[in-house]
């Protein structure tokens, strides 16, 4: 029998049950207790946990347009190096993911980098104008199958615009994913509306403003029976309206971001831009809402809105500056910070809460699999009794705007597989695909 190209060595499900993984070929060859075939690289997991590859449903790659800030390949980078095989692509490059052509140049750059699938999302509207529909057809039907869509970095803020959509999309049965922000109630918004707000000067931007539309659009997903997505949920009252409307019965989902359960809005007091995000970062209460809804499943997913800027975009001053930060490669140390490490979620549902569900609602078959013998070899090993600390002069993304600069955080992906093969060994990039 020839060697197996890798083997993981004592490692634990997301269980608790401790395994050997042999891979080969692409596949998990096999899964046991004392493996006793020859394998060309051993990796010692007894300290680690292996879950099926994370799957982000919300990055911002910035290509085509933006390459000073992201690129499709810098971006798989950076999803290698925080333990994900798969993400999704937002649409608002430039020019806009809106036509068949530019979804498919996406999609094949990300072939080219050969570090993780990119699935893109296409534009509802035509340039997220809000306006006239996008080219959905024609996406879905291009080589990129484009099952999401999304105007993200704008609301689809016309109810009819977005009723049509939602029936368009049943067809093939496709996913709108809301940016839900009220457009007329956050104009010159620079953060959370509230108390710091106030002492701050800075202009407000109300809960309400992202409940409204949540609200809204959940209804019109029950009339028109079609499937909705909610990005970056941030407030206690969005979650009421989610819990509501899944208890009706309506097909809607929620992802949240790694920021929203762990930052503030005081941190704005510091004026430091680099925790300028949309949508803001709320409160204490709003924070302690979210993670109660993520652990119960209210929340479906994590999603890292991963929003890369240079640096001119986010060193200046407050008003100024870009909205948005960094997250691929920090999303699983947040997550095991405020969730695992606070006893509020175990493995099994980080799993499922970054890698099951989020393959599921995208539509991505070869993702968020089980690790069973047979099945596609897309998985992370990670180190979750290691600390490290988050150095912006290090990421690998083409942008530095990470507001974890200096803090220790808990966790270290050590190792990512992509269809069997390393893209990260010990924590170092392994040098295949577009390298
Ligand atoms: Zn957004």
């Amino acid at each position: 029998m020839k060697p197996a190209d890798y083997l993981i060595k004592g490692v634990s499900l997301p269980d608790g049950k401790k395994a050997d993984i042999a891979i080969s070929d692409g596949v998990i060859a096999s899964l046991s207790n004392g493996f006793k075939g020859e394998a060309n690289t051993i990796i010692d997991g007894s300290e680690c946990v292996a879950l099926p590859g994370l799957v982000d449903l919300h990055t911002h790659l910035r290509e085509p347009g933006r390459e000073d800030a992201e690129t499709v390949l810098s971006g798989s980078r950076a999803g290698a190096k925080g333990g994900f095989t798969a993400l999704s692509a937002m649409a608002n490059t430039s020019p806009v993911a809106d036509t068949a052509g530019v979804v498919e140049q996406v999609y094949r750059l990300g072939q080219e980098a050969g570090l993780l699938d990119v699935f893109p999302i296409g534009a509802v509207t035509q340039g997220l104008k809000g306006e006239a529909l996008s080219e959905i057809g024609a996406m879905a039907d291009s080589v990129a199958r484009v099952r999401v869509f999304s105007d993200d970095g704008n609301c689809v803020f016309d109810p009819l615009v977005m009723r049509r959509a939602l029936e368009y999309i049943k067809k093939f049965g496709g996913l709108i994913a809301q940016h839900a922000q009220d457009p007329r109630m956050t104009i010159g918004s620079q953060m959370n509306e509230g108390v710091v707000s106030a002492r701050l000067g800075l202009k407000g931007w109300p809960a309400v403003a992202e409940e409204a539309i949540i609200a809204r659009d959940v209804l019109l997903a029950d009339h028109v029976k079609s499937r909705l997505h909610i990005c970056h949920l941030t407030t206690a009252g969005g979650v009421e309206i989610i819990r509501w409307a899944k208890a009706r019965g309506i097909d809607v989902t929620a992802e949240v971001t790694p920021h929203h359960l762990l930052l503030t809005d005081d941190l704005a007091s510091s004026y430091d831009p680099v925790y300028k995000v949309n949508p803001p970062l709320r409160t204490e209460s709003d924070v302690h809402a979210l993670r109660e809804a993520l652990a119960d499943g209210t929340i479906d997913i994590v999603a890292t809105d991963h929003a890369p800027h240079p640096t001119e975009a986010k060193e200046c001053e407050w008003q100024e500056a870009a909205f948005g930060m960094l997250g691929l490669e920090t999303a699983l140390s947040i997550v095991q910070k405020t969730m695992v490490d606070t006893g509020l979620m175990n493995w099994v549902q980080v799993a499922e809460r970054m890698s099951i569900t989020p393959a599921r609602i995208g539509g991505y078959e070869s993702h968020g699999q089980a690790l069973v013998s047979g099945s596609i070899a897309n998985l992370v090993v990670i180190n979750p009794t290691q600390k490290w600390t988050v150095d912006r002069d290090l990421v690998v993304s083409n942008s530095s705007n990470t507001p974890y600069h200096g803090h220790e955080l808990p966790g270290v992906v050590a190792h990512t597989f992509y269809k069997g093969v390393a893209t990260l060994i010990n924590g170092n990039l392994t040098s295949i695909g577009g390298m």
